[in-house]
């Protein structure tokens, strides 16, 4: 039978793409959702800006498009070419605009014009895309602020806003807490008129705020759990834009994130000393042993908490680090992976100092040791204040290591907690202040020294399916909807 989603043509306008550039779960996502949308039938591609870097992660096969791209901004012209590439079947699109130059960090430090600029830039090479490629898709997917301001020049922007009926568009919120904020509010030279600075529109205190606008132009808004689809809406959640969210819940959709089960594979996983699977657990043993020797430890039979994450406010430092000495103190080793701000890498040093027998932390961002840690670890440690979807929870499931959350986001929505049911994976608390976090810890450790029930929660964990086959059939059917089928024929899909 043939796929009800064979017409359907998107394609995905990203800042991050796992493995040409990532910097989160963005990265991750738009590195896996295109494949498993192909595999569905839909021609799903991606436009991503060629970053420095990117070329060589590629091997420099990538083939430039004969035509070029004229993007019209500040009355001036930026030509850009195309360079067209392929990422486990995934065809790919490199934006190169001549004059301008993407950074290698992908996110600029401080927003203003100049340095949103190129993403600007990226937004309109979608609007022209056709012209380099002969290829015009149904649908822009677009994925945060960098490229909100696709659907906002759709609606808004003094030419592009004539090419509205041509395209639909779905934003994804990954993350509510970066929403592109800019100073100015004259972006006329960008050919975005005064009348789309008001309180419907790009205006958001007297600046400018693209995901706001993106928000309101887009045709549906996803976020990457259901939990978080709500919670945005409140104002504890809803870093400014919870009124904005409420206006237009009624194109809001919650659609769980996925993760690449052929990448994230326990069974095949290169980088990993030994291979297992829910028939087979025994093996877990060797990665554990191996990832206690690399942090220049032996295997007394403790248990091994890890953590991998940005080091951010956003995932629960302020009550991981005070939680510390009382988790060592159980008698438990702790290994930390993650980068980001500077008072908690530095306090994580400072303890590592202070205890160098149970405590290992590797600042930076390290792909490898990543996989060791979620196959060697015995339980991941996710203490969030506020999480949109989450991914190491997942993958931690994926490698039979049981996740210890704050009940909040995609973590309360993935996570069954194993002290109220008989298929739990996990532990889940809800307050967030270390009193909680110990608790949910204290109660883990407690199943830990019970070997039948921790098993239990292992297999629990090796079985459960958060692939993207579920997820990606919930998008196919949204862009179904979007287009209008099964109602009736839409004669976008004709083309
Ligand atoms: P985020 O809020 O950063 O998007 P997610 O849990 O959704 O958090 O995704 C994080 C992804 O990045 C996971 O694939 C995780 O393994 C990976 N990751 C985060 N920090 C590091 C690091 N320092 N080294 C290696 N991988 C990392």
């Amino acid at each position: 039978m043939s796929s009800p989603f064979k017409k359907i043509k998107v394609l995905h306008v990203a800042s991050e793409m796992h493995p040409l550039a990532k910097k989160g779960g963005l990265g991750d996502v738009v590195g896996s959702l295109p494949k498993a949308q192909r595999e569905l039938g839909i021609d799903s591609r991606v436009l991503l800006p060629l970053y420095p870097g990117v070329m060589d992660r590629i091997n420099g096969e990538a083939k430039k498009l004969p035509r070029k791209l004229y993007l019209p901004l500040e009355w001036r012209v930026y030509p850009a070419r195309l360079w067209h590439t392929d990422v486990q079947g995934v065809p790919v699109y490199l934006l190169d605009i001549e004059d301008i130059s993407f950074s290698a960090d992908v996110y600029p430090n401080q927003l203003d014009m100049n340095s949103v600029r190129p993403f600007f830039l990226l937004s309109l090479a979608a609007m022209e895309f056709k012209k380099a490629t002969n290829w015009n898709p149904h649908i822009f997917h677009i994925h945060d602020w960098p490229t909100s301001m696709v659907a906002a020049s759709l609606k808004w922007h003094m030419y592009y806003s004539t090419l509205s009926d041509q395209y639909d568009t779905v934003l994804t919120i990954h993350n509510l807490a970066h929403q592109g904020i800019i100073q100015e509010t004259n972006l006329i030279q960008w050919g975005i008129p005064k009348e789309a600075f008001n309180i419907e529109g790009l205006e958001y205190y007297g600046m400018t705020n693209f995901l706001k606008g993106g928000i309101i132009a887009s045709d549906m808004i996803t976020t990457v759990s259901p939990r978080y689809s709500w919670e945005i809406q409140t104002r504890e959640y809803g870093m400014g834009l919870d009124g904005v969210l409420k206006k237009y819940n009624s194109k809001l959709k919650g659609i769980l994130n996925g993760i690449d089960y052929s990448y994230w594979n326990p069974q095949t996983d290169p980088l990993v000393p030994a291979h297992y699977d829910v028939n087979d657990i025994a093996p877990k043993r060797e990665c554990k042993k191996f990832l206690l020797s690399r942090c220049g430890w032996k295997d007394d039979g403790s248990p091994i908490l890890i953590y991998i994450g940005r080091l951010a406010e956003q995932k629960g430092l302020d009550i991981l680090l005070p939680s510390i000495e009382a988790i060592l103190g159980h008698g438990c080793k702790l290994i930390v992976l993650g980068e980001g701000s500077e008072i908690y890498e530095r306090a994580l040093l400072d303890m590592c100092a202070q205890f160098p027998d149970s405590l290992f932390v590797k600042i930076g961002y390290d792909e490898e040791l990543s996989h060791l840690m979620y196959a060697g670890g015995d339980m991941l440690l996710m203490p969030s204040y506020f999480e949109p979807c989450g991914l190491s929870q997942l993958i931690a499931m994926r490698y039979g290591t049981a996740p210890i959350c704050r009940a909040t986001g995609g973590l309360a929505d993935t996570v069954i907690d194993a002290d109220s049911a008989s298929d739990g994976t996990g532990f889940l608390f809800s307050s967030y202040d270390t009193e909680a976090f110990l608790r949910a810890i204290g109660r883990a450790l407690a199943s830990w020294n019970s070997p039948n029930l921790w098993n239990r929660i292992i297999l629990n964990c090796l079985k459960v399916d958060f692939s993207w086959s579920k997820s990606s059939r919930e998008y196919a059917n949204l862009y179904l909807e979007l287009l209008g089928v099964p109602e009736g024929e839409n004669k976008k899909l004709l083309r």
